[in-house]
């Protein structure tokens, strides 16, 4: 019932030439796969990776944007801005942000709201730190997180939020990937707690995704647990084997 939903997390890598080289190498591949796709790519590289992408069916989407209109807020890009150049997907509160850029529960739920007023998806990360896990906090850790994110959104525009659990302490090089296990029980917390806050209904359709060291060779069995609805990868979408990963089964 919830089509399978793969993003790719660039993160600060790809200049406007060599995302649109991408692209247009990768872009058959990548759209021919039964999956929505969806590259999150550096600001300044959207343009090229939008116009490279046209007519494939691959979305593409910001990693970032400021909860205000427009304003003094220098070096900032707001949801208006985004939608406005068609920018469908934006990345929100990744663990990245929120450790190195001073994001908070807040802020992602004012990007949050903001990005949906202007029609953008927005991709929401939530994850436990090691020491939370090791202290047996990521339920109680996540349930905050999603009460926070979630607050003052209506049940009905659920379909319209991606959430990624993203352990922090499985992203990014040389980290080991949350075991299948690990990945399903904790989207299951978070799928249980939007029918808590949503209801069920809300609770059926949102998709969950997730994110941390996600490669070929994981893809598959991750992909076909019952809460995890496909996936945020980061190291592995800049490489010619993301399309393993989108087409993993
Ligand atoms: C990410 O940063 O969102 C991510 C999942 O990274 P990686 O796949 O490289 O662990």
């Amino acid at each position: 019932m919830r089509k399978r939903l793969v993003a790719g997390n660039w993160k600060m890598n790809f200049t406007p030439s060599t995302a649109r080289d991408f692209i247009n190498a990768n872009k058959q591949n990548l759209a021919s796969a039964d999956a929505d796709v969806v590259l999150c790519v550096p600001y300044i590289s959207l343009q090229a990776a939008m116009d490279a992408a046209e007519g494939s069916g691959i979305k593409i989407g910001a990693q970032n944007m400021h909860y205000m209109d427009k304003g003094e807020y220098t070096g900032e890009i707001s949801a208006e801005m985004l939608a406005a150049m068609g920018v469908t997907h934006v990345i929100i509160g990744h663990s990245e942000r929120r450790e190195r850029f001073s994001e908070t529960d807040t802020t992602v739920n004012l990007k949050l709201l903001k990005a949906l007023e202007h029609g953008l998806t927005p991709i929401i990360c939530v994850g436990e730190s090691k020491r939370q896990r090791n202290e047996e906090r990521t339920s109680a850790v996540l349930r905050k997180q999603i009460n926070f994110a979630l607050d003052e959104v209506q049940a009905a525009d659920m379909g319209k939020i991606i959430i990624a659990y993203e352990p922090i302490w499985a992203i990014g090089k040389g980290a080991q990937p949350a075991t299948i296990e690990q990945a399903e029980e904790a989207c299951a917390i978070v799928r249980k707690q939007v029918a808590k806050l949503k209801g069920d209904s809300a609770a059926e359709y949102v998709r969950i995704l997730y994110g941390g060291s996600v490669n070929p060779a994981n893809a598959k069995e991750l992909f076909a647990q019952p809460n995890i609805d496909g996936g945020l990868v980061g190291g592995a979408s800049t490489q010619p084997t993301f399309n393993q990963v989108i087409h993993c089964g």
